[in-house]
């Protein structure tokens, strides 16, 4: 039997309001009034538990100034998100993080992100970025291992785990990108590519951190192409994607996983996808940086 702490629900608070316990558990009195002041849901597994989740990925774009506009007009259009089982977040460059954070400061249902993260504490690391660091801006997710840092900076399955393990031991939840090129795809090498990503970023991670992480499958040649998966090759991958979950650390684990799909995803056809089983959310690059397009994206079913 569990016991959960007023502790653990400001940390499920503070990364989605999911806390995911294995088996049976019991609350202190201050964890009940907590729970619901911070409307944590506690989930035990099971898909319809996922929250969905739709996370802007806004690359090296956006001043200070215009981060600013777009993060007041995406929180000032969102409503309030907190009773609709899902949740934005926006993911903007580390230098307008702070501004961001306080532009959405109150907004329920809106997390702020960052685009990466040091699996170091501190020291001499030039131009890294520490999670106390993130998090001192106000971040409660991460993205780890985005095709685009695997690509240009040599991120490889051993430093995402690196980064992954840094994310959940820092209570941020960690977002971890896998996806196959075009060249694999069409060499029908994309199971095996991704099957050897999602072992490798979680690798010595114990199924009770397996249950906090947030994976986004996302194809490389749909990334920035305007080319989408079809709902049929996502799906498939998504289903296979939480079978590997499954066999790293359990069923219940696998189905309590949000597992986002990311690739050119747009007003227009994020419907279909979000339809399908193991689909729940989405990491959005171009169309999260219009807010009206991002607005759409997270009231798709509107
Ligand atoms: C991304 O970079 O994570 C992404 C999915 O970009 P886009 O939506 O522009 O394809």
């Amino acid at each position: 039997m569990r016991l959960i702490q007023y502790e653990d629900i400001l940390s499920a608070a503070r990364t989605g309001g999911k806390l995911f316990t294995d088996g049976k558990y019991m609350l202190t009195p201050l964890a009940k009034e907590a729970l619901k002041r911070h409307n944590v849901e506690i989930l035990s597994g099971g898909s319809s538990m996922r929250k969905i989740i739709i996370a802007g990925n806004w690359k090296m774009n956006m001043s200070n100034e215009d981060a600013v506009r777009l993060s007041r007009a995406v929180a000032s259009g969102l409503g309030d998100l907190s009773s609709r089982g899902r949740i934005a977040v926006m993911c903007p460059p580390f230098t307008a993080l702070s501004s961001v954070a306080s532009s959405i400061s109150g907004s329920k249902g809106l997390y702020l992100g960052a685009q990466n993260i040091f699996y170091e504490d501190k020291g001499a690391y030039t131009g890294e970025v520490s999670a106390d660091m993130l998090i001192s801006c106000g971040c409660s997710f991460c993205i780890i291992g985005h095709s685009e840092r695997r690509k240009y900076f040599g991120e490889t399955d051993e430093t995402v785990n690196k980064r992954a393990k840094k994310a959940l031991e820092k209570s941020l939840t960690p977002v971890i990108c896998v996806g196959e090129t075009l060249e694999e795809r069409e060499s029908s090498r994309a199971f095996n590519v991704v099957k050897k990503q999602i072992t490798g970023a979680l690798q010595g991670i114990s199924k009770e951190d397996i249950a906090k992480v947030v994976i986004a499958y996302e194809p490389v040649w749909a990334i920035g192409t305007g080319k989408t998966a079809s709902p049929e090759q996502a799906q498939s991958m998504h289903a296979y994607i939480r079978e590997q979950i499954a066999g790293l650390s359990d069923g219940a684990v696998a189905q309590s996983v949000s597992i986002l799909y990311g690739g050119s995803m747009n007003p227009a056809n994020v419907k279909g996808l979000l339809e399908c089983t193991d689909i729940d959310g989405g990491l959005i690059g171009g169309a999260s940086l219009k807010a009206e397009d991002f607005l759409k994206l997270v009231h798709f079913d509107d």
